[in-house]
């Protein structure tokens, strides 16, 4: 009786050691993993962030950069795109994106955003970015120079109604570029944005198999591309943004995107 009472002492007293062992390291790895996050946040990058915050107007600004540095150190940010819209479902998207406080960019066209400019104005009043796509969705390695700028000027043009903002971004249609394209582009004075997770919605045209299809692809730091052209789209987008803000991912604009990354490589 003796001999098993102190078995089982002996039983109980290792037991207490490995939970105690197994907290130990639990806490080291937390601690770790916290001083890794803080480090991303060089001297450098502090000064800087202190700096806008000394204007108190500036301050909410700077809050977010720093949220936004954290984010891409963990590869958590995302920038959702859409191309070829305004369409007669943009409004839904926007009010559902505003709901979830998920700022989008569109790349827009410039023709049809001349027959829907009260969309047009309501996508920019919600917060949300725009940039070229082109006027009618030619692809650009097929025209001239003139052409490819007519093409932009004519959807800045549009744009400049209702948006006193300059535009830096074009996606150029179907991704298509050669040296006369990227001369076009630098006269314009405009930026290609490229995606990395292409959402395939234009060829599933099915809901489920777009929302999986991306939440497959999602890696983190992503740029997805996505229309707002089509019904289904937007109820994946919906179905995506509350996957990915429960997995603790923010959603950022183009501009926050590269500016994120260039703050981070900058200071590297
Ligand atoms: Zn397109």
């Amino acid at each position: 009786m003796k001999f098993i009472c102190i078995r089982q002492s002996i039983i109980l007293i290792y037991t207490i050691l490995i939970i105690v062992i197994l907290i130990s390291i639990s806490f080291t790895y937390i601690i770790t993993k916290n001083n890794y996050n803080n480090d991303i946040i060089t001297e450098e990058i502090e000064d800087e962030l202190e700096f806008i915050c000394e204007d108190e107007n500036n301050c909410e600004d700077s809050v977010r950069k720093e949220l936004l540095i954290e984010q891409y150190n963990n590869k958590k940010l995302i920038a959702l795109t859409f191309d070829d819209g305004p369409s007669k479902y943009t409004e839904t998207l926007v009010d559902e994106m505003k709901k979830r406080n998920v700022p989008v960019t569109f790349f827009i066209l410039g023709e049809n955003a001349s027959k829907r400019m009260d969309t047009l104005k309501f996508q920019i009043d919600a917060g949300n970015e725009i940039g070229i796509h082109s006027y009618t969705h030619k692809l650009f390695t097929k025209l001239n120079e003139d052409e490819i700028l007519e093409q932009i000027n004519k959807t800045k043009e549009v744009i400049k109604k209702v948006y006193d903002k300059e535009i830096v971004y074009i996606r150029v249609p179907y991704g298509s570029r050669n040296k006369k394209v990227d001369s076009s582009l630098e006269k314009a004075n405009l930026t290609d944005v490229l995606w990395n997770v292409d959402s395939k919605d234009w060829k599933f045209k099915n809901t489920t198999k777009t929302y999986s299809y991306v939440i497959k692809k999602v890696k983190g730091n992503d740029i997805i591309l996505m229309h707002d052209t089509f019904k289904t789209s937007i109820e994946a987008a919906v179905k995506i943004v509350d996957k990915l803000l429960e997995e603790d991912y923010t959603f950022v604009t183009v501009s926050e995107f590269y500016e994120t990354k260039n703050i981070i490589e900058l200071n590297k």
